[in-house]
This record gives structure tokens, sequence and C-alpha cells, in this order.
């Protein structure tokens, strides 16, 4: 049986603190730390239980944007009809992850900080080589059973998905991450396994996330998150595309494009090269085809994930269209049939 100490937070700074001693460690929904704690992944010393902490769990909307309190539940954002208004994707990577009983658990710090689903990571008796969970012991998913493994940002030490949704649609629309230190663009919250897989966000040890703020605009208000998986609910993705758009007035030419995708990366992963091919240019369908092979660029399979290099442009491919052909519909005939 695992030994822990439990206490409930007075304060931000009393969490903080706690959090900060060895073996401290925050609960938030516990959706993720408490099962981690059960396969024995996360061995707290002190669980600090931050959900009765006042003000944490507020959504506002205003023109400007949105901003949402660590606290809140994953099932309240997504179904806030403001936010839904301001970002569809974000609402929808929402209505799409876990399930309704998760969703009612889960809060937003804690989606963000959710670990890779990694089965060799999950079963630390098992297989002891696991470089996230014990640096320089080597990576048991290397030459293993990999289908659900990353194909874009990995290393030779880890090529673990982030399997998170809703970090996708923020890093698509430029959130930033709010803490009790400092603000965060998401962009470079998370970070590549590189040789030390064991880190994966610039939080430091203690650092609380008080929100999340995300800035309005027109690509996010003209968005889709779209999560292509094994089955259609309670399932990780294989692939997901978080998109929006913008078009000129003429309706063809786009203006603005955003493009980040998920289930494939080691961290949610912004589609900058996509972005690039298919902006300030009319929409056409050839060229579309070529900028959403960009997606793949630098992507490397090991074994059974290979077909994850197929799948990422047509599900990009297919969000786009169908963000486009809703904003303009006489482009449907042009695009065709979406991938
Ligand atoms: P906790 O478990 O309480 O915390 C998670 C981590 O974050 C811990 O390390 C904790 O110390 C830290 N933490 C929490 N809050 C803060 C804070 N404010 N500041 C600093 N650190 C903090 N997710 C998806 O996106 N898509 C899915 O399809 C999906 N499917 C799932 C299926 C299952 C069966 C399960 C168990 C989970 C699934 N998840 C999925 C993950 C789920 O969304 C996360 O477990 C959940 O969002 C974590 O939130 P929590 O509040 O329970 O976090
Ligand atoms: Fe561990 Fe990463 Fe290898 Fe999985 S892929 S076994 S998390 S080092």
């Amino acid at each position: 049986m695992l030994d822990f100490s439990y206490s409930r937070a007075t304060s931000l700074a009393d969490a903080s603190q706690q959090a900060a001693a060895e073996g401290g460690r925050i609960l938030a929904g516990g959706t993720t730390l408490l099962d981690l704690a059960k396969c024995g992944v996360e061995t707290p010393q002190t669980v600090v239980d931050i959900l009765s902490l006042q003000g944490l769990d507020t959504i506002s909307v205003d023109a400007s944007g949105a901003r949402i309190g660590a606290l809140a539940k994953m099932s309240a954002v997504a179904d806030h009809a403001g936010l839904s208004a301001l970002c569809p994707a974000l609402s929808q990577s929402l209505a799409l992850a876990a399930s309704a009983q998760l969703r009612n658990m889960a809060t937003i710090g804690g989606n963000l900080l959710q670990r890779t689903r990694c089965p060799y990571f999950r079963d630390p008796v098992t297989f002891p080589n696991c470089n996230k969970r014990n640096p320089g012991s080597g990576c048991a998913a290397i030459g293993g059973v990999t289908r659900n493994h990353a194909v874009l940002g990995t290393s030779e030490h880890c090529i673990a998905t982030y399997h998170g949704d809703l970090a996708v649609a923020l890093v698509a629309f430029d959130a930033v991450v709010e803490t009790d230190r400092r603000t965060i663009p998401i962009d470079t919250f998370f970070l590549l396994p590189e040789d030390r897989p064991d880190r994966e966000t610039v939080l430091e040890q203690g650092e609380m996330i008080t929100g999340i703020a995300v800035p309005a605009s027109p690509a996010a208000k003209n968005s889709l998150y779209l999560k292509v998986r094994d089955r259609q609910s309670y399932e990780f993705a294989a692939a997901s595309a978080a998109v929006g758009l913008e078009f000129e007035p003429d309706g063809r030419m786009l203006k603005d494009v955003r493009v980040a995708v998920g289930g494939v990366a080691t961290k949610p992963w912004r589609a900058r090269v996509v972005e690039q091919a298919l902006v300030g240019k009319p929409l056409t369908a050839e060229g579309l085809r070529q900028a959403v092979g960009n997606s793949v660029d630098g992507a490397v399979a090991h074994g059974g994930n290979r077909y994850k290099i197929e799948l990422l442009p047509r599900v990009v491919a297919r969000a786009i269209q169908t963000v486009a052909t809703t904003l303009a519909p006489h482009l449907a005939q042009d695009l065709g049939e979406p991938a």
C-alpha cells in the first residue's frame, strides 16, 4: 500500500510551498495523479488538495478573449456557450476527450499536465527501462509495440505521445498559461523529450497553474477540432487537428490559418509549415494537398506507428476543408470530397 500524507491547501502560496517540498504533489481532480500512483509511476509523499481553493474555477469571456481558471472542470469548459462561440475547437476538444464522468472530475490545469499513455511508462514492474520515469534507463518502447507512439518531435531517448486534446486547440490559438509566478505562451510551455524526457514542461517545482488565457481572433471563431481514433468515444486520438481559418473579403484568399495537431507528436504540435504554405493564397485543391503534406515534415516512424504519417495529412486536410466550405460554400466544388 502507498503511504502518503494528505492535506488541503489553504491558499495558493500554501499549495505551492507544500508541492515544492520533496515528494510533494498537487491534487486537483486526481484522474491522472491517482491513476499513476496506483500503477506505481507516482509515489507522492505529500498530496496537497487544491480543489477547495476559491476563485480558481471561474470562466470569463469578453470581446478580447477568454480566461479559464485552472480548477474549472473539463465539462464546465466544454459546455460554456461563450467559449464555444469564441473558439469552437476548444470546446470540441474537451467534449471529445475522456468520458462524461472523467470530464466532471478533471480540471483544466490537471488536463494540461496529464502524462503519456505509453504502456511501458505506465508499467514500472514489467518495464524498468523508461527514460521518462527513470532517466538514463533506456526506452522499452523503441523496438517494442509502438502503434500509439509519436512520429513528430521524438528523440532517441523517448517516442512517447502527448495524448491530451485541449492543449492542441490551445496551441493553435496562441493561448497563454498563467501561473502563480508568470505567464507562459503555450507553445513554449511543453518541452520536447530530447535527452531529458523526464522534463515535460517549463514549470518549476511547486509552480502552480492558475489559469489559461485564450485571445479572440476570427480564426479561433471559425475553428474545428477533428479527432480520429480507433473508436468513436472514450479513446485517445490516433491523429487530431485543431484548425482555424480567416478568409479575405473575396472569400477565396486566406488571411489567417491556424493548424495544430495531436496524437502524433511528443508535445502539442503547431504545424506552422502548413499555415505558411496556405496563408496569403487562394485556397485550391492542389494548394491544400501540397500544404497538408508538410504536416509530416521531419516525421520518423518506429514500426507500428507508420500509419500515422499517412493519416495525419488526411486529418488536417479534412479539418481545413470542413471549415473552409462552412465559411465559403462556393469552394466545395473546387475542393472536392474531404480527404
Ligand atoms: P490531477 O490528476 O489532479 O493532476 C494531474 C497532474 O497535474 C498532477 O501531476 C498534478 O500534480 C498536476 N496539477 C493539477 N493541477 C495543477 C495546477 N493547478 N497547478 C500545477 N499542477 C497541477 N485526456 C484527453 O485530453 N483526452 C482523452 O481522450 C482522455 N481520455 C482519458 C481516459 C481515461 C480513462 C483517463 C483516466 C484519462 C483520460 N484523459 C484524457 C486525461 C484526463 O483528461 C486527465 O486525467 C485530466 O484532465 C487530469 O485532470 P485532473 O484535474 O484530474 O488532474
Ligand atoms: Fe518511457 Fe518514453 Fe520510452 Fe515510453 S517512449 S518507454 S515514456 S522513454
